[in-house]
């Protein structure tokens, strides 16, 4: 099922999202995490790629595997930055083979020992590069993209990031999915300033549940992400308290999820990182406005 149908929906729904195993020896152990998230019937999960890394084929084994042992859509996430055209034209043959019909496309992040070199010699330097031969080799393909709310770290000012957002859209993406942020209030300032760009592609908000109190430096480190009053102060009190802190944690993002559906988004994607407990737990404390039989 392509995602794009999803998101004609009006009641609230949850996607999540896990990513491969970093070493050949816990393929076991995430597949079993992913198989206990995807049993929750979410409306999606996307399966994260470790660019470049050598459990990269991992991730079309799970999307494919949640797809038909459970009938979870799946999303396959594909990066390009680091890797060569051949490298990429043979996963993109694989994703077809597969009969994956959505996949995320991302630059990456690029990896340190190549930031010094030169550029142009690099077979990819954006994610449009990776949109533009998805859709080239799959016109019915349901491809989507990277967007931030709080502007990619790289980007020197919102309008140019948007900019760039706005040819990436318009060379193939069908839906864009956003970083992480802790306060509804930029995320949306973001979509009007995206809609005015003349961006109407489907905006699916991906929100971050904080479980424990060493998670937050990395996180925020990666996202660059601001982080509210309120949520400074729920990290003092519980952050060295892992129990409290997975509750507040849970509890944080289950109420950032309520004020978007009560402000008019209709799909929220949850990045659960290989966690059934915790999606669990939010999809419990949404089950009546989910219209799950509880
Ligand atoms: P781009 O769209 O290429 O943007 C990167 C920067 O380049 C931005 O500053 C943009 O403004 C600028 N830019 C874009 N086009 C141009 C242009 N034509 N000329 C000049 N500048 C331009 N990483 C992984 O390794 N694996 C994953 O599975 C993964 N999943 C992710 C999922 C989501 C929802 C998000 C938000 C991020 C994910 N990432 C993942 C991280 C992502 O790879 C990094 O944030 C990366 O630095 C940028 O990727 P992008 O696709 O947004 O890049």
């Amino acid at each position: 099922m392509k995602l794009t149908e999803l998101f004609q929906q009006e009641r609230l729904s949850l996607s999540f999202e896990v990513f491969p195993p970093k070493t050949e020896g816990n393929f076991e152990s995430v597949r079993h995490a992913t198989e206990e998230i995807a049993k929750l019937r979410p409306a999606f999960m996307s399966v994260t790629y470790g660019a470049g890394g050598g459990t990269s084929r991992y991730t079309l084994e799970i999307a494919k595997n949640i797809k038909e042992r459970y009938g979870v859509p799946s999303l396959a996430h594909l990066t390009c930055v680091s890797s060569t055209r051949q490298t990429v034209h043979q996963r993109i043959c694989d994703i077809r083979e597969a009969g994956i019909q959505n996949v995320m496309a991302l630059r990456g992040d690029i990896p340190a020992e190549l930031a010094d070199s030169d550029r142009s010699r690099w077979d990819y330097r954006h994610a449009i590069e990776l949109v533009r031969e998805l859709r080239a080799a799959d016109p019915t393909l349901c491809i989507g993209g990277a967007c931030y709310p709080e502007i990619h770290p790289e980007s020197t000012n919102q309008r140019e990031d948007i900019r760039y957002l706005k040819e990436k859209v318009d060379a193939g993406c069908s839906f864009l999915t956003t970083q992480m942020f802790f306060d509804n209030n930029l995320l949306y300032n973001f979509l009007y300033k995206i809609r005015e760009a003349g961006i109407t592609v489907p905006i699916i908000p991906g929100v971050m549940p904080i479980t424990n109190g060493n998670q937050v430096e990395r996180a925020i480190k990666l996202s660059g992400s601001f982080m509210p009053q309120r949520f400074k102060a729920l990290v003092d009190k519980f952050g060295t308290t892992p129990a409290a802190m997975k509750q507040a944690g849970i509890a944080y993002a289950t109420d950032q999820i309520i004020d978007l559906y009560a402000n008019g988004i209709t799909n929220v994607h949850v990045y659960s990182m290989n966690k059934p407990d915790v999606a669990a737990a939010i999809q419990q404390n949404l089950s009546a406005i989910l219209g799950m039989d509880v």
